[in-house]
Formats: structure tokens, C-alpha cells, sequence
């Protein structure tokens, strides 16, 4: 089994067609951590494209904002404006559908969860070595997958010592380790690439990796801009960050 693991779409449908199309004979089924709405200008056609084409989707904090299930006192002002904007655009099925996504889930041998493994409803961000290793304790899996921060990476823990792998790589996984992946985000990166990322997950093979993909970034901007929504939104996905 192949899986292609997306995360942080963020309604930019650009992006998600590109993800797509590269996936397609890369990967036998597509899990989703969630972000799939939230600074984007199309979020009812990303939901509609993952809805049909995702196994799995786990609920990020868009989702839980846009359904009313958190406080948007807890966003800055972009994020914001961008859950106002994205809930005034969709309707009571697509906010029903959003509200029942799981915060975790299991496939295979791998737990699937937006932010962090340790409760993950508090939407913790694993960003340096010791976030990581401090999550391992949170999930029983072999492999966990994460999103949320917008940067990919990988921490490993296993008898040989603790590794911590971060940017864009390729990972054999080594028997007797457990691994944690940051699989970076479809619709907003954040690493200074603005490619999108994603990741395929070989179950066979025994290998993690963090693909790039080129999209038309400028239209996903033009988009942004035309529907209203702040210009620092269309322009931070030109600069990746
Ligand atoms: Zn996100």
C-alpha cells in the first residue's frame, strides 16, 4: 500500500490540483490532516475534491473555527478574517461535514493528527527537536503524522538515539524505530519553498517522502485578492512563508 499524506490545504485549489495530479499512480489512497479550508479563496471546492478522494480526514483548527467549535479569539488577525470569510461561504452541510471530521485517526500502522499526538484538540505546534520527541509519548503507533505548523521534517526515535530531520527528505524506515513526520502543507508552506509539500507513505517499501510540487501560485493570488481577503494572504504564498 502507497499513501499520499496531505496536510494544510487552506483552500487553495491550485495547489490541491497540483498535489493531485502528482499523486495520481504515486499512490494507492490519500489521507488528509486537515486545514483543508482557511486563507485560500476556494474552500468549498477543496472540500469537495477531499471529501470524495481522501480516506481519512482529520479536523485541523480551520475546521473546528469554521464550524463554530473554536474560539476565533484564539487567531490572529488573519486567520481571522479568513475563518470569517471562509464560513460566510459555505453552507450548513459543508460546516456540519467540517464539525464531524475526527481529531485523530489510525491507518495501518500510522496515527494521523493535525497538531499534536498530546491532545491534540489544544492544537500545539511541533516545531524544534524536543517538541517532537516529547510527542512520541502521546501515540502507540509505529508512525505518526502531523501537520499544522506548514514545515516539514521528521524525528525518530529508536534504540540507536533520538534523530531530528528537518526540511524537505527522504526517509528509509529502520526496524526497531518509530517516526514522527511533519508532511508540510499542500496550500501554504511556510519553509521558505513555495512549492507545495506532501508526502508518500510506502507501506511495502518501508519509505517516507516529502514531495515538492510546482503550482500556479500567482493564480491562487489573483483569487485571494478578487474575493476580498487580506493582500498579505496572497502575497506570503510567493514568498513561502
Ligand atoms: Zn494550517
Amino acid at each position: 500500500m502507497r499513501y499520499a499524506v496531505v496536510s494544510d490545504i487552506h483552500g487553495n485549489l491550485e495547489a490541491l490540483d497540483a498535489v493531485l495530479a502528482d499523486v495520481a499512480g504515486r499512490a494507492d489512497a490519500i489521507l488528509c490532516l486537515g486545514d483543508v479550508v482557511g486563507y485560500g479563496a476556494d474552500p468549498r471546492a477543496c472540500i469537495e475534491r477531499l471529501a470524495e478522494r481522501a480516506q481519512v480526514i482529520t479536523a485541523g483548527n480551520h475546521e473546528h473555527a469554521v464550524a463554530g467549535l473554536l474560539d476565533l479569539d484564539w487567531f490572529n488577525p488573519y486567520a481571522r478574517a479568513a475563518a470569517e470569510w471562509t464560513r460566510e461561504r459555505l453552507d450548513d452541510d459543508h460546516r456540519s461535514y467540517l464539525a464531524a471530521l475526527p481529531l485523530v485517526a489510525q491507518v495501518d500502522d500510522a496515527t494521523l493528527v493535525h497538531a499534536s499526538p498530546d491532545h491534540p484538540e489544544e492544537w500545539e505546534y511541533l516545531v524544534s527537536a524536543e517538541d517532537g520527541f516529547q510527542a512520541f509519548a502521546a501515540f502507540t503507533t509505529r508512525l505518526c503524522f502531523v501537520g499544522h505548523s506548514h514545515v516539514p521534517g521528521v524525528w525518530s526515535l529508536g534504540s540507536t538515539g533520538p534523530t531530528w530531520l528537518p526540511g524537505a527528505v527522504e526517509v528509509d524506515l529502520e526496524h526497531g524505530r518509530r517516526y514522527l513526520v511533519n508532511v508540510g502543507s499542500v496550500g501554504q508552506p511556510r519553509d521558505r519553498d513555495s512549492r507545495a509539500a506532501y508526502a508518500l507513505w510506502s507501506v511495502e517499501d518501508g519509505a517516507v517522502a516529502i514531495r515538492r510540487v510546482p503550482y500556479d501560485v500567482d493564480a491562487a493570488r489573483r483569487k485571494i485578492v478578487a474575493g476580498g481577503l487580506p493582500q498579505y494572504l496572497a502575497d506570503r504564498l510567493a514568498w513561502g512563508a
